[in-house]
């Protein structure tokens, strides 16, 4: 890409834990939270890049830690040639000028106690504009302007001293629009800026969007959790995962030939309007997002990849295969109680193959037959003594797939994705600490 006026490469933010005196005292190592884990991307000028994943994938950290609202813990961020990251206090403060955020909520991000004409101006006094105003005080100057931008987002002048409570979802979001042009940016972050409106009202809030990034010659970084809300208003669309980005492409390709299992499966779950898709099938992804505190090994998404390669050698359908994994991750997470299957299957613990048929049941979803009934049997069977590590080794060792030893990346192509199924996917090298699976996202 050559007209790029921002490019992040190799983006980090991570979250340390048990850092106290206490947890030095006990000896408990530093635990990181991958919030971010080394995503690269550029944005072109005018152009509007979609970042989309579900909640907790990293998306909005991204957001914020570009525009040096946190701190990065590695990668760099250039924003017109110029590292943001080295930036002193004059160049930071320009680059604040240049760069703007919308946030998601109307409602938290504008100051109750403040008219609106005062928040629409605040940034202009922040940074000390205008250095003349003219026979006018700079106040009035500022007033006017404010005037001029609740104009154009589709507010009148005559609001100017009205609060924020006096005004709609949607009205208010236009007020933050307001406020993030106040100072004629070339860069807007959109975190999720429709997702708290009606979808009445979303429309109208896209298309002001659109209608200003004409005007004023705006470069957007869209941040949403539907892919639905970005396919009319982005021209590439990057899709988040537990803290890397899985696929990138133009909207329409990403759209019509989604490569990665994750986008196919965000895709699968947006509604569509046509008469013709009724009755279509709509496959919900499954299982929660797992914590970045204890994220999967190799690739990210395996827990819930609905395509996870299975070994050259294993005569396996996917969705038996799929059975088997969410087995494996049950036990990794300590899922499996024997006790309980015990209390179900013989009080009096001695007929192992009641025990088996009972864990069975409970924990795999489809009947199994031949060369993967037998593992699982015998894996199961190291259950009836406790013995947990046995049990995981013995499937770890028939059913242990690439997607948990080698985490794919995307690649230098113009439509790459992280994802072993595609040639051109290249590895990271990283050292796992760990091959389990994970609770659930906390945010
Ligand atoms: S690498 Fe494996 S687990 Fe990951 S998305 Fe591709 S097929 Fe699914």
């Amino acid at each position: 890409m050559t007209n790029s006026l921002l490019a992040v490469r190799d983006l980090q933010k991570y979250y340390f834990e048990q850092d106290t005196l206490i947890d030095s005292l006990l000896g408990r190592g530093q635990q990181s939270v991958k919030a971010v884990d080394g995503i690269s991307f550029e944005i072109e000028r005018g152009e509007t890049l979609g970042l989309v994943g579900e909640s907790g994938c990293g998306k909005s950290t991204t957001g914020e830690t570009l525009l040096r609202l946190r701190e990065a813990t590695g990668g760099s961020v250039r924003f017109d040639g110029q590292n943001v990251f080295e930036m002193g206090d004059d160049d930071l403060k320009a680059f604040r000028k240049e760069a703007q955020i919308v946030f998601q909520d109307p409602f938290s991000s504008l100051d109750p106690r403040m008219t609106i004409g005062d928040i629409v101006a605040e940034p202009l006094k922040i940074h000390g504009i205008p250095d003349d105003s003219g026979d006018a005080s700079k106040r009035e100057w500022r007033r006017d302007k404010a005037g001029e931008l609740l104009e154009r987002v589709g507010l009148s002048a005559n609001q100017l001293d009205r609060y924020p409570h006096e005004f709609s979802g949607g009205q208010r979001q236009r007020i933050g629009i307001a406020r993030a042009l106040a100072l004629e940016p070339d860069f807007i972050v959109l975190d999720e800026p429709v997702s708290a409106l009606d979808v009445s009202v979303q429309a109208q809030v896209l298309n002001l969007l659109d209608d200003l990034q004409d005007e004023f010659g705006l470069t957007y970084l869209f941040i949403a959790h539907d892919l639905s809300v970005v396919r009319h208003i982005c021209d590439r669309v990057a899709v988040m995962y537990l803290g890397n980005i899985v696929e990138l492409g133009p909207t329409a390709d990403l759209f019509e030939s989604p490569k990665h299992p994750y986008t196919k499966a965000l895709l699968e779950s947006v509604p569509r309007p046509s008469t013709d898709e009724h009755g279509r099938r709509v496959e919900a992804l499954s299982g929660d997002v797992p914590s970045p505190r204890n994220p999967p090994s190799g690739c990210r998404f395996r827990t819930r990849c609905p395509q996870v390669i299975p070994p050259d050698d294993l005569d396996i359908d996917q969705e038996t295969y799929r059975a088997v994994m969410d087995l494996r991750d049950a036990l990794a997470v300590g899922d499996v109680n024997p006790d309980h299957i015990w209390e179900a299957a013989d009080p009096e613990r001695v007929d192992t193959e009641a025990f088996i048929e009972e864990a069975r049941s409970r924990h795999v979803a489809v009947e199994l037959h031949g060369e993967v009934a037998g593992v699982v049997d015998t894996a199961l069977s190291h259950l009836t003594e406790g013995d947990f590590e046995r049990a995981r080794e013995t499937l770890r060792d028939r059913f242990e797939s690439r997607c948990e030893t080698h985490r794919p990346a995307v690649g230098d192509v113009p439509h790459p994705a992280a994802c072993h199924l595609y040639e051109g996917s290249p590895e990271v090298t990283v050292t796992e600490t760990n091959a389990n699976t994970p609770a659930e996202a906390d945010d």
